[in-house]
């Protein structure tokens, strides 16, 4: 039925349709003249960067991100040419590479910025960059408090451009007043940057918790978002207005017909309770990115009825017991994992104690990418 590079029957379906509504719910979050930043690393959280990317653009995202050098080289290779940032560091030796592929570098320190225009400088070209500030993440960037000198320095290096100056919310989805206090610090930070009339084109804070919960982050100074989680469609906390984007899927590849007291799989942890008990064979396991933690805990859908997962689920496989199969399901029949009317990925990301990212991100490469969209019946691949 679709265009396919893998001949196994499992695929991760993927709703450009979900996607593009959930654009819009962002926007509508938005003042005007927002840009967004599209997030796309790993891979697009898992949903394939290639084809997300090229979505996203046609949908209007001005600017893309990404965490690696790798990822940006395969969105480049893809002819992808949008505005490209970088949130991760680059080692010294690949600072060609940002250059080759124009990627705006991520700066976190004003020695970094000063290594940087000295291997632009060598190659003929200025940099352009995108300050990093640490309000409260405690991860990378240069500390809100000392930041306006450093800034002040940065901005005076010969031939720097400054395109953004941004900064990120460890949790703006569970505590709102520390990340207002952040908003309020970055915000003041603008305000000095501006009165000594240094350069910079774009402000952003904002990932998806911070689009939800924080408006004052959403406009005025603020020229950019950057949501990655909620243009896939998924929540840490209930959000209706937004559709998961990925479900996964495969076909029954055996059904057997079991004796009652049999078991199922590995170190025998379910055992048959009825005679003529159906066993359902899906060739999608561990190796796919299920969890075996899910093994006698997650229910499936054949057929817009949910079905469990019985015994261990294996690298390659898992067994979902039909009962005495009342619905006549068949080899071949289309089971759904997670997505459209089976658990979401929030709720089965909560059964095996992970949150959504990682439910998507630990979907596994071998495990191909569908692409479907309603104004468009055809299916393609990336
Ligand atoms: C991943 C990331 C984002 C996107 O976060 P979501 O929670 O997925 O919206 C934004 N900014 C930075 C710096 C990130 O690393």
């Amino acid at each position: 039925m679709f265009l396919n590079k893998s001949h196994r029957p499992v695929w991760a379906e993927i709703n450009i349709d979900a996607i593009r509504s959930n654009l819009i719910y962002i926007k509508s979050k938005l003042s005007q003249d927002i840009n967004i930043m599209g997030v796309v690393k790993a891979d697009a959280y898992g949903h394939g960067a290639i084809t997300v990317s090229q979505e996203l653009l046609k949908l209007g995202v001005e600017y893309l991100a990404v965490s690696n050098i790798d990822e940006a080289i395969e969105l480049r290779n893809a002819g992808l040419s949008s505005p490209l940032l970088l949130f991760g560091p680059v080692e010294t030796p690949e600072f060609g590479k940002l250059i080759q592929f124009n990627v705006f570098p991520s700066v976190f320190s004003v020695d970094y910025a000063r290594e940087l225009s000295e291997s632009y400088r060598y190659r003929g070209v200025f940099p352009k960059v995108h300050i990093k500030i640490d309000s409260g993440m405690g991860r990378l960037g240069i500390p809100v408090e000392d930041a306006l000198l450093d800034i002040e320095q940065i901005s005076k290096i010969e031939g720097m451009i400054i395109d953004g100056i941004y900064s990120h919310y460890p949790s703006a989805d569970e505590d709102i007043p520390y990340s207002e206090q952040q908003t309020l610090h970055f915000t003041k930070l603008i305000a000095d940057i501006r009165r000594l009339g240094i350069k910079v084109k774009h402000f952003h804070i904002a990932n998806s918790a911070g689009i939800q919960n924080l408006p004052a982050s959403c406009g005025e100074p603020y020229t950019m978002v950057r949501p990655g989680l909620s243009l896939y469609g998924y929540s840490t906390q209930k959000n209706p207005d937004i559709q998961n984007s990925m479900s996964l899927k495969g076909r029954i590849t055996a059904i057997n017909k079991m004796k009652k007291g049999a078991t199922v799989s590995y170190l025998r942890t379910y055992t048959v309770k009825e005679s003529n008990e159906q066993i359902a064979v899906l060739p999608l396991g561990y190796a796919d990115g299920i969890p075996t933690i899910l093994s006698n805990k997650l229910k499936v859908k054949i057929k817009n009825k949910l079905y469990p997962v019985v015994g261990r689920i294996c690298m390659d496989f898992m067994m979902i017991s039909l009962g005495q199969n009342p619905e006549k399901i068949q080899v071949g029949d289309e089971v759904t994992v997670f997505g459209e009317g089976a658990a979401s990925v929030e709720y089965f990301g909560k059964l095996c104690h992970k949150i959504p990212y990682e439910v998507t991100c630990g979907i596994t490469k071998r495990v191909p990418r569908i692409y479907t969209r309603k104004e468009d019946e055809r299916k393609t691949i990336e």
